[in-house]
């Protein structure tokens, strides 16, 4: 059904109907002043050019009000993270008391697991993903030392069976069954960050339950990318980053979820700070904690306006476009992606990301044998911005909000030639 020619993608492109939403967002150029091919949506997503504004609306409010722009201007402060839940609770499938804007990605790991990782006894373990993103794996393995115990012992690392290169979920339910008495958390990225792997989040929170642990999810792949459904699953808790796929600046405000059947569970301890505190009394500062129902509660620090303000404007892109309409296209821009890398018929290429469309986002990560990094630096010599993972991997995401199924032809067309 594909074609491996140009004309075929520039007709790909134009029957695109989120094809207009490529000139909302400012593409990286060479010193000639041409576009970059820009593949690293993953990574750090490109700036909506409605950004801009944004932020400048609220450096206007700073200069005008000062402190008074907690409580003036366009969009008062005191509640800023307030204007972004409705936005992320849809990305992520959860309901409004459920997600909050907060913190940043490592630091909400570690508050949520401060609540989540209880170990009792024997329960006293954590599974993650082997190949899982190393800032989770410090956090983890920190919680386990926290307690006093050897994260040796009570860490869990999955990995594919020899000679595989996706962690197949039937090993992930059998391994939740082999530790069912000792297990406490299972905690992965919910799109590994490597691999590209989907995990099926619903069968392993499922099992996670039946055997009494916790499941809990890293989104930073996955938010904006897939759309996961984590209050259905009965996910019990989930965090992310907002400067990979959705775009909204080095750095910005991350989030978090806890699913509701939490929200009055005032008994689970918690690392509190005044911002989750009763809002209705939260400048009345009584020396006494009474945390906000729902992940607001949650909260320390009065969050950074700033990269809200980034992450708002952003956010109203994806309300514009719909999580549906923007994997309908991620699954036919990444498709072809796959399709031209197996047309190259270069046997030195490998995919490690899954086949299967419902256990992958939009990112391909290409094995390259006897690859350096020199194959990367040709890459961005001829234009391409890319990612390189040692030992041998390239990760591409073409991103549907505004990659085009054009430059993903462009790309491989590159990629073919530093491969001769
Ligand atoms: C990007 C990423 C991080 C980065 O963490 P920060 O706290 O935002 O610096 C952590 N974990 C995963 C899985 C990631 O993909």
């Amino acid at each position: 059904m594909y074609e491996n020619n140009l004309d075929f993608a520039k007709k790909l492109d134009s029957q695109d109907k989120l094809a207009k939403h490529r000139g909302e967002f400012y593409f990286p150029t060479n010193d000639a002043g041409e576009s970059l091919l820009y593949f690293t949506g993953n990574s750090l997503g490109l700036m909506p050019k409605r950004t801009q504004d944004a932020v400048q609306v609220e450096l206007d409010a700073w200069k005008k009000y000062g402190v008074e722009a907690h409580f003036m201007g366009r969009n008062p402060w005191k509640d800023y993270h307030e204007y972004v839940t409705d936005s992320l609770a849809k990305l992520v499938g959860a309901k409004a008391d459920e997600v909050v804007a907060m913190g940043t990605l490592t630091s909400n790991l570690n508050s949520l697991l401060v609540s989540f990782y209880r170990p009792n006894g024997k329960r006293n373990k954590i599974m993650i993903e082997g190949s899982a993103f190393p800032s989770d794996i410090y956090s983890v393995s920190s919680h386990i030392a926290l307690h006093g115990l050897n994260p040796d012992n009570c860490l869990i690392k999955l990995y594919p069976k020899a000679g595989a290169n996706k962690i197949e979920t039937s090993d992930i339910l059998q391994a939740i069954e082999d530790n069912k008495d000792t297990l406490a958390v299972v905690m992965l990225g919910a799109v590994n960050y490597y691999s590209g792997q989907y995990f099926d989040l619903k069968s392993i929170t499922e099992k996670a339950h039946e055997v009494g642990a916790y499941a809990g999810f890293d989104l930073a792949h996955t938010i904006g990318n897939v759309k996961p459904e984590l209050h259905d699953w009965d996910v019990d808790f989930a965090m992310w980053c907002t400067y990979k796929y959705l775009n909204s600046g080095p750095g910005a405000t991350a989030g978090i979820f806890v699913h509701n059947k939490f929200a009055e569970r005032f008994d689970i301890p918690r690392l509190a700070g005044w911002w989750g505190h009763d809002k209705t009394e939260r400048f009345k500062m009584d020396s006494e904690f009474k945390p906000m129902r729902g992940a607001e509660g949650w909260q320390n620090s009065n969050p950074a306006i700033l990269p809200l303000a980034c992450l708002k404007a952003s956010l109203s892109i994806f309300d514009e476009v719909g999580m549906d309409n923007l994997r309908e296209k991620s699954l036919s821009l990444t498709g072809y992606l796959e399709f031209l890398l197996n047309d190259l018929k270069n046997s030195a290429i490998e995919i490690i990301t899954p086949k299967e469309a419902n256990e992958r986002g939009c990112q391909i990560s290409i094995r390259v044998k006897n690859a350096n990094k020199e194959l990367f630096n040709e890459l961005t010599k001829k234009g391409v911005i890319s990612d390189w993972r040692e030992p041998d991997v390239v990760r591409v995401a073409p991103v549907p909000l505004y990659n085009s199924f054009e430059d993903v032809y462009r790309f491989v067309v590159i990629l073919g030639s530093c491969l001769k």
